[in-house]
């Protein structure tokens, strides 16, 4: 299968993902090299790109492109006052086109923007150690053909073959397998660094149709950051103020100061920063809370709530009609971001993936199913194997099956096989084999503190939950004496996709075999137990039956033990139903059925 990455190509940040054997996840070593600041910078030796040309935004601003999406298939009147704070030159070209001037040549978007896909592939290429050459797009819903037709072409001259456009709303609905899902309308909120829009899409037969867009290409984090810069400035100038800020190299160490306090306060509700201004030589310090900036960016906020109604009532759409509410962007961390969204919609959004990811993840997941991949990956919700715990005889006994939603919880009750027992061990496995030493061992607890109580009577609850997010409890309860134990395990972890594959097929595999082997031990055991009744009930045997009777009953369990040394399961039950036919006139008197029937009880635990 040749795989075909999904690549987010923000107006901020790009990166890209694909489905590994664990599932789909952004592409790159760690965080920080996975993502690549949609940021170049052109130096003596050609372009720099990301993180290195982000440096030089300060020290090169002429030399440093930036918000190159801005300019994708647009021309100068349709851009308007938009790139007028952007500090690198914008030409006109033939056809109205726009083109970046720098030094003594001129760009299309087209081709700055291939540097960065072109990044963005090579550290693919690094971290999968294969070459890539089809990738999944994505682009803003409101995009229109021609800026559509701009992406396409950014990523022909980057060397990668673009399988589809998909736009970021669809994308981040699919990373939550909401396609899956039932027909209705999602919302997707999505808040960049520079942008903000929000998308309806209406879900019908697994494919999703955008019903409506709106948003503010000039809103997103980076006025965020803004907000903050005026009031460290203030701040300053309460203290000096004489203080001028102008100079580039002043404003950007405010700049990233500011941005720090924000991302801090996303996670505290109060943060102390530092900088110092070499050009003014000067150095501040303070305290910045959490009200302060959630003051600061109200307006913002309330703005973009304000499109979310905006986009409803173009959708013809009430509040209550919206199933899903999606969060995507960096910016959508704030808390209060989160909050004021929440309490429009009047329900949690899904948050689960980090909305920084969460376009490029739904790409890749697009890639991997264009590349003729499976969606079974989602293990987020879904038991992929049996869970269950060892029996006597070392046999599985599955509690909860393979492929159940979670959450889930099932329980059933077990017994002692030996008289006394007063502790229960509960070894806790998962797999779809029959037998425990096929099966995956998840951990165990014992059970202790039961009063001495004959073999078969204690009743032991053996309880297994599985919380929303795959996490399992077991516990064990002794009914009659209330004595209760639990454990709490991760069944998957560790475990990859192409494991759970395996572990299926050799369950297939193995499934006649396993069903004999085990078939072999239970009847093993009913044999035992069967044996243990006569011998206790032999007195009334020889009391109520012929002696014949009595010499066939003796024949027959002679038969049987030697079943019980071969490996045919149904010719031992072929004994055994044998020996319950000659024994059934035992068993029908009262004294006799009482032993019998307690001997009947099915699984037993091992003590
Ligand atoms: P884009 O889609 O425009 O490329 P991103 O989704 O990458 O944008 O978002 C970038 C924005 O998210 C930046 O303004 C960044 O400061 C902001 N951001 C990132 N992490 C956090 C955080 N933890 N708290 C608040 N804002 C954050
Ligand atoms: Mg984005």
């Amino acid at each position: 299968m040749e795989r075909i990455i999904g690549i987010d190509l923000g107006t901020t940040n790009s990166l890209s993902a694909t489905v590994f054997e664990q599932g789909p996840e952004v592409i790159g070593v760690e965080d920080d090299s996975s993502i690549t600041p949609s940021v170049l910078s052109w130096t003596a030796s050609g372009w720099l790109v990301g993180q290195d040309a982000q440096e030089r935004r300060i020290s090169h601003p002429e030399y440093t492109v930036y918000s190159i999406k801005r300019l994708m298939g647009r021309n100068l009147e349709e851009l308007g006052d938009s790139v007028k704070d952007l500090p690198y030159q914008i030409v006109e070209a033939q056809r109205q086109l726009v083109k970046v001037r720098i030094g003594e040549r001129d760009y299309t978007p087209q081709e700055l923007s291939a540097e960065i896909l072109n990044k963005v592939k090579m550290q693919a290429e690094k971290a999968l150690g294969e070459l890539v050459k089809k990738a999944v797009v994505t682009v803003p819903a409101y995009f229109d053909d021609a800026q559509r037709q701009a992406t396409r072409d950014a990523a022909k001259i980057a060397g990668l073959e673009v399988s589809r456009i998909v736009n970021e709303p669809t994308a981040a609905a699919i990373a939550y397998g909401l396609d899956e899902g039932k027909d209705g309308y999602v919302a997707v909120y999505d808040l960049g660094g520079g942008t903000f829009d929000i998308s309806i899409l209406e879900l019908s037969g697994k494919i999703f149709k955008v019903v409506a867009t709106h948003g503010n290409t000039q809103l997103g984090g980076d006025d965020f950051d803004q907000a903050v810069v005026e009031t460290l400035k203030d701040r300053v100038q309460l203290k000096h103020p004489a203080a001028e800020f102008d100079d580039p190299e002043s404003l950007q160490i405010m700049k990233k100061t500011a941005e720090s306090i924000k991302i801090e306060l996303s996670l505290s509700p109060e943060t102390s920063y530092s900088f110092e201004l070499p050009k003014l030589e000067l150095s501040f310090e303070g305290v910045f809370y959490v009200e302060e900036f959630e003051s600061l960016i109200a307006p913002m906020v309330e703005q973009t709530i304000e499109s979310c109604r905006h986009v409803l009532s173009e959708a013809k759409l009430s509040l209550e009609q919206i199933d899903e509410v999606v969060l995507v962007g960096g910016s959508t961390v704030v808390p209060e971001v989160r909050k004021q969204i929440e309490s429009f919609f009047g329900r949690p959004p899904h948050v689960a993936i980090d909305p920084y990811k969460v376009v490029a993840i739904g790409a890749g997941i697009q890639g991997h199913l264009l590349a003729g991949g499976r969606r079974d990956f989602l293990l987020l919700d879904v038991i992929p194997l049996a869970l269950g715990i060892e029996t006597l005889g070392g046999t599985f006994s599955k509690i909860i099956t393979g492929n159940t939603t979670v959450p889930i919880e099932e329980s059933e009750t077990f017994t002692t096989n030996v008289d006394d027992q007063t502790s229960i061990d509960v070894n806790i496995f998962q797999g779809e084999r029959e037998l425990i030493k096929d099966c995956r061992a998840l951990g165990q607890f014992k059970l202790k503190g039961i009063p001495p109580m004959k073999a078969g009577y204690p009743l032991v609850e053996v309880i297994f939950r599985v919380d929303a997010s795959g996490i399992l409890t077991v516990s064990a309860i002794e009914k009659r004496s209330g004595k209760k134990a639990e454990i709490e395990v991760i069944p998957f972890h560790g475990l990859t996709q192409f494991e759970i594959e395996r572990i299926m097929e050799d369950s297939f595999e193995h499934a006649v075999d396993d069903f004999n082997e085990r078939q072999l031990i239970e009847f093993r055991q009913t044999a035992e137990r069967i044996f243990l009744g006569i011998e206790q009930t032999w007195d009334v045997a020889e009391n109520t039956l012929s002696k014949l009777e009595c010499t066939e009953i003796l024949k027959q369990i002679d038969a049987v033990r030697q079943s019980m040394k071969g490996q045919d399961s149904q010719e031992l039950k072929l004994q055994l139903d044998m020996l319950g036919d000659l024994t059934r006139p035992l068993a029908d008197n009262a004294m006799g059925r009482s032993i019998l029937s307690e001997l009947k009880d099915g699984v037993q635990l091992n003590g």
